[in-house]
C-alpha cells in the first residue's frame, strides 16, 4: 500500500481512538505512526494498544511505527481543601512541603527537590502560564511567591518552571516502569519528557539497549540551548510547542520551530511538529485556516512527521483529523512552490559513502526522471541518509529487519518494505525492481536506481549504485 506524500503522520491514541476498529480508520486515512501516551495509558491499555496496532499492519503489509511517550518529570501542585481558591494578582501565595489540604494563602508542592531549588526572581508557570507566580523569597522547604498574574489555582494544576535548571533527571521512577513496560510490548521509538541537557537521554539509552530508538522532546528553554548536543545523542527530536510555549515566550515558538527543524535536516534526525496542530478539530469537522497554515508551514519545511494530540485522542473528529492533515500535506507537496522552498534547506553530505551515494543517487534520478531511489538498508543508517537529501521521487527502503521498516516509518520520504537482503546482483536488481512494481513505485518501462553494500549479506558501507529498467513483467532489467 503507498500513499502519495513524503511528510509522515503520527496520531495520538486515546479515548477517542482506542479500539481496533478506529485505529484502523486512522491507518487508512493516513497515520503512519501511533503515539501511545503513558502519562494517560496503563501498562495494559498499552500491551493491547500494541497487539491492535501490529495485526493492522500485518493485514496492510505495511510496517506501522509506535511510539510511547514518556511523561517525564511533570511537576503538580497537591490539592486544596475545597477543590480550587480564587487568587488576586498581588497577593502573597506560598508553595510549601505541607500536605495539607491548600487555602488561599498556600498549598503543597510535593517536590522537596524543587522547593530547594527555586531562587528568588524565578517564574513559576501554573496550568499552563494561566496563573503566573514569581518567588520572592525561599527558606529551603516553602517558596513565598508574589501573584503576578491570573486568579484561579485547583487541584493537581501543572508547574512549569522556565527559569530554573531543575535538579532532576528525565526519568521519573514511573517513566522507568513505563519504559520497561514499553520496550517489552516491543514499540519502536520512546519519547522522553522535559529534557534539559543532553545526559538526560543516557538513562534511558542504557536500559533501552537498542530494542527502541529515542526522540528527545524539546519543551524546555534550557533543551533549546543545548540543541546540537541533544540533537546528537537523539535517534530522533520533537518539537514539543505545547510546553515550550508555556515555557518559552510564545511569539518565539514560531522561530524555534524553524531552527529545530533545520537542524534536524542538516543532522539528518527525523523531526516531528507537534501540539495544537488542528486544535479546534477537537471539537468541530474542520480547522480553521490559521491552522491549516500551521500545518503546511510544517510541511514546506521539510519536517519528517506532524503529529495530531487530543485531535486524534480525545477529539469528536479523530479520523477526520488524519484525513484532513493528509490532505493539507498532498496539497502542499503539490505546490509549484514547494520543490525551490525543500531544495532551499538541502545541506551539503558529510563526507561518507552513504552521504555522497544518496546524493549521486538522487541527482543521477532527478537529471534522468527515474521512478524511484530503491534503498537496501539493513540498520536503517543508509534509508536516512537518502530521506536527508530530500530527493523529489519516493525512497523505497527494503530491510530484512522489521525493526528497521517500522522505525523508518517516521522518516520523511521513505517508504519501508520488509525483505530479505539480495543474494548476487541481478537479485538485487530483480528484487528492487519486483518490489517498486508491485507497491505502485515503478511501472514496465520505467527505470529507478538501487543502491547497495556488497559483499551482499553482510551489514556495512553502501558503496554501489545501479540503474535499471523495470521490466514488463515487473521483473528487473537493465
Ligand atoms: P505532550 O507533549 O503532548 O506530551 O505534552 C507535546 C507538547 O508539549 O507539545
Ligand atoms: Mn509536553
Amino acid at each position: 500500500m503507498r500513499r502519495s506524500r513524503k511528510v509522515k503522520i503520527l496520531a495520538t491514541l486515546g479515548p477517542a481512538s482506542d479500539d481496533a476498529a478506529t485505529i484502523r480508520r486512522l491507518f487508512e486515512a493516513g497515520a503512519d505512526v501511533f503515539r501511545i501516551n503513558m502519562s494517560h495509558a496503563d501498562h495494559d491499555t498499552m500491551r493491547r494498544l500494541v497487539g491492535v496496532i501490529r495485526g493492522i499492519e500485518a493485514e496492510a503489509e505495511r510496517p506501522i511505527g509506535i511510539l510511547a511517550d514518556l511523561q517525564g518529570p511533570k511537576l503538580r501542585v497537591g490539592k486544596f481543601a475545597k477543590g480550587a481558591v480564587e487568587l488576586k494578582p498581588g497577593q502573597i501565595f506560598t508553595l510549601d512541603d505541607d500536605p495539607a489540604p491548600g487555602t488561599t494563602k498556600r498549598v503543597n508542592l510535593p517536590h522537596p527537590e524543587i522547593l530547594r531549588s527555586v531562587r528568588p526572581g524565578e517564574r513559576l508557570l501554573i496550568d499552563d502560564g494561566k496563573l503566573q507566580l514569581r518567588c520572592e523569597e525561599t527558606d529551603g522547604a516553602s517558596l513565598r511567591c508574589v501573584v503576578v498574574s491570573g486568579t484561579k489555582i485547583s487541584d493537581r494544576k501543572g508547574v512549569s518552571l522556565p527559569d530554573t535548571d531543575l535538579p532532576v533527571g528525565a526519568l521519573t521512577e514511573k517513566d522507568r516502569r513505563d519504559l520497561d513496560a514499553a520496550l517489552a510490548a516491543g514499540v519502536d521509538w520512546i519519547a522522553l519528557s522535559f529534557i534539559q541537557r543532553p545526559e538526560d537521554l543516557a538513562e534511558a539509552r542504557k536500559v533501552a539497549r537498542g530494542r527502541a530508538l529515542l526522540m528527545a522532546k524539546i519543551e524546555k528553554p534550557q533543551a533549546v540551548l543545548r540543541l546540537p548536543e541533544i540533537i546528537e545523542l537523539s535517534d530522533a527530536l520533537m518539537v514539543a510547542r505545547g510546553d515550550l510555549g508555556v515555557e518559552m515566550p510564545i511569539e518565539a515558538v514560531p522561530g524555534i520551530q524553524k531552527q529545530i527543524t533545520r537542524a534536524c535536516r542538516r543532522a539528518g534526525k527525523p523531526v516531528v511538529v507537534a501540539t495544537q496542530m488542528l486544535e479546534s478539530m477537537i471539537s468541530a469537522p474542520v480547522p480553521t485556516r490559521a491552522e491549516v497554515s500551521d500545518v503546511s508551514i510544517a510541511v514546506f519545511e521539510g519536517a519528517d512527521a506532524i503529529m495530531l494530540s487530543a485531535e486524534s485522542a480525545a477529539g469528536q473528529y479523530p479520523v477526520e483529523a488524519v484525513a484532513m492533515m493528509n490532505r493539507i500535506a498532498v496539497q502542499v507537496e503539490r505546490d509549484p512552490t514547494y520543490p525551490s522552498i525543500i531544495n532551499a534547506q538541502r545541506t551539503e553530505p558529510e563526507a561518507t559513502s552513504a552521504d555522497a551515494i544518496s546524493l549521486a543517487s538522487r541527482q543521477i534520478a532527478e537529471t534522468l526522471k527515474l521512478s524511484a531511489i530503491v534503498t537496501y538498508t539493513s540498520s536503517g543508517a543508509t534509508g536516512l541518509r537518502a530521506a536527508r537529501e530530500r530527493p523529489l521521487l519516493p525512497i523505497v527502503a527494503l530491510s530484512p529487519v522489521v525493526e528497521t521498516a517500522r522505525r523508518l516509518s517516521l522518516v520523511w520520504g521513505t517508504h519501508c518494505v520488509v525483505s530479505e537482503d539480495a543474494h548476487d546482483s541481478e537479485d538485487m536488481v530483480d528484487r528492487a525492481c519486483r518490489i517498486a512494481f508491485r507497491e505502485g513505485f515503478a511501472a514496465p518501462g520505467e527505470r529507478v536506481i538501487i543502491t547497495a553494500g556488497v559483499p551482499f549479506g553482510t551489514p556495512g558501507a553502501t558503496n554501489m549504485l545501479r540503474i535499471a529498467y523495470v521490466g514488463s513483467d515487473g521483473q528487473g532489467g537493465v
